[in-house]
């Protein structure tokens, strides 16, 4: 009688592979999160992927406790960024699709937050916590991508109200958001520095919005702005404090874009160990093979190398004070390392993965394909490689502070 199988080998998740970097209270989000299966349907329909967050806690990690969120981080003043980087990678392990939609809430929701509006859109953020809410963050145009700074869309005080003019692309959520945190410049002469953020209903008068198709189906589109009339206080903060905010918030999420492509690429080094112990070819299994084991050796030491570059961000940021506007390291680098290698090493081992499968690899429904389409965008959105190149080389090349 043939001896029953025993379940294929898992990497486990970082926060268990690598407990120094994380407490007690992550180990505990780790376990809830790692209950969440494919089979939570919600996690895979645009629409209920925010209720479901809410429902499962998940959204209190974006908003932190002296602001009505959940009680992270040191003093719970600040996001907890390795709260976020357990979420991710437990999410992008299993819904890649609910992970950006999380990670979406949080970028449309973090500027309210630095611009020290808390307590004024108390009522905003008690619905975002709560999945009541949907969020995006619109910050990209057709002609200012990465030079974010060189944005066209205008912001012109008319009465009691701004009018906003311009057009946004590669937006994430559209479709799906109730509100856009929207950078426009309310005062072009000055440059850069008129750029301001604004806190924008998706149902404001003059405001189109319009979906992009993807390679994965995620929601994406473009807004056109045509004299789009929102009230005085939609504006965040100060004119002026756009940028800050932008980059704010990307600075504090960057990071767990890396935990995101961890998941993504430890889901594909779980899925091809149990691939090539099952498939028998040559009259044994892949497994068997030494090149089989060669490319899970190099899979499995990129994903520990990248997942390591993710830790040692993610424990900066939050070992940083909470009101040092500089948190971490204050260069950007160990962010920018982690959020491009491990974004870059994530499409290796997926690609390495797809390999392995042969031919099921690139078919409809099988999980590598579907690893394969979602993990390319993340090389690219908030800050593309080449991007975090130019402020890890910026850095090594500025004079000694
Ligand atoms: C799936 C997805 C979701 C997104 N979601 C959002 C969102 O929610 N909100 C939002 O505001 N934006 C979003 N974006 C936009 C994203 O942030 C931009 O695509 C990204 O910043 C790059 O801008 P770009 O596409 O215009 O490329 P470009 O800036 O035109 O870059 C094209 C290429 O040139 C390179 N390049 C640019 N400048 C330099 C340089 N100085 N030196 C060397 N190389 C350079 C880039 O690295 C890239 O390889 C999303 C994008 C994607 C793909």
């Amino acid at each position: 009688m043939n001896e029953p199988k025993p379940a294929p080998r898992k990497i486990r998740p970082s926060w268990a592979a690598f407990p120094t970097f994380f407490d007690g209270a992550h180990r505990a989000l780790g376990e809830e999160c790692d209950k969440i299966g494919d089979d939570d349907v919600a996690l895979h329909d645009p629409p209920r992927v925010i209720p479901r967050l809410g429902q499962l806690g998940l959204l209190q990690l974006l908003v932190p406790a002296n602001q009505g969120g959940g009680a992270w981080g040191a003093d719970g003043t600040a996001v907890d960024v390795r709260a976020l980087c357990v979420a991710r990678e437990a999410l992008a392990y299993t819904s890649p699709l609910a992970d950006s939609i999380f990670a979406v809430q949080g970028l449309g929701s973090h500027p309210i937050l630095l611009a020290g509006e808390g307590a004024k859109r108390a009522s905003v953020l008690a619905e975002v916590v709560r999945g009541e809410r949907v969020a995006a963050f619109a910050l990209t145009e057709p002609e200012a991508g990465s030079d974010v700074a060189s944005m066209r869309t205008t912001a012109r005080r008319d009465g009691d109200t701004w009018l906003l003019d311009g057009d946004k692309v590669f937006i994430s959520n559209v479709g799906i958001a109730h509100h856009y945190v929207v950078f426009a410049n309310a005062d072009p002469a000055a440059g850069k520095k008129g750029i301001s953020a604004f806190l924008v209903d998706a149902n404001a008068e003059g405001l189109l919005s319009e979906p992009i198709a993807m390679s994965v189906d995620h929601p994406l589109g473009r807004l056109s702005m045509r004299s789009c009339r929102v009230p005085a206080s939609a504006l965040l903060g100060e004119v002026g404090m756009g940028l800050r905010l932008a980059l704010g918030t990307l600075d504090v999420f960057r990071t767990s874009v890396g935990a995101a492509a961890v998941g993504m690429a430890r889901r594909a080094v779980d899925e091809s160990i149990a691939r090539v112990t099952r498939r028998t070819q040559f009259g044994k299994p892949l497994a068997d093979f030494q090149l089989t084991q060669a490319a899970l050796a190099d899979m499995a030491t990129e994903l520990d190398a990248a997942r390591l570059l993710v830790c040692r961000a993610a424990w900066e940021k939050d070992a940083a004070r909470p009101d040092d506007a500089t948190r971490g390291r204050g260069d950007g680098v160990s962010v920018a390392m982690a959020k491009m290698f491990a974004t870059e090493a994530a499409q290796r081992i997926i690609d390495r993965g797809v390999q392995l499968f042969g031919g099921l690899g690139v078919t409809e429904g099988n999980v590598l394909d579907r690893l394969y389409r979602e993990i390319r965008p993340l090389r690219i959105y908030e800050g593309t490689t080449e991007i975090q190149k130019l402020i890890i080389g910026g850095a090594l090349t500025a004079p000694p502070r």
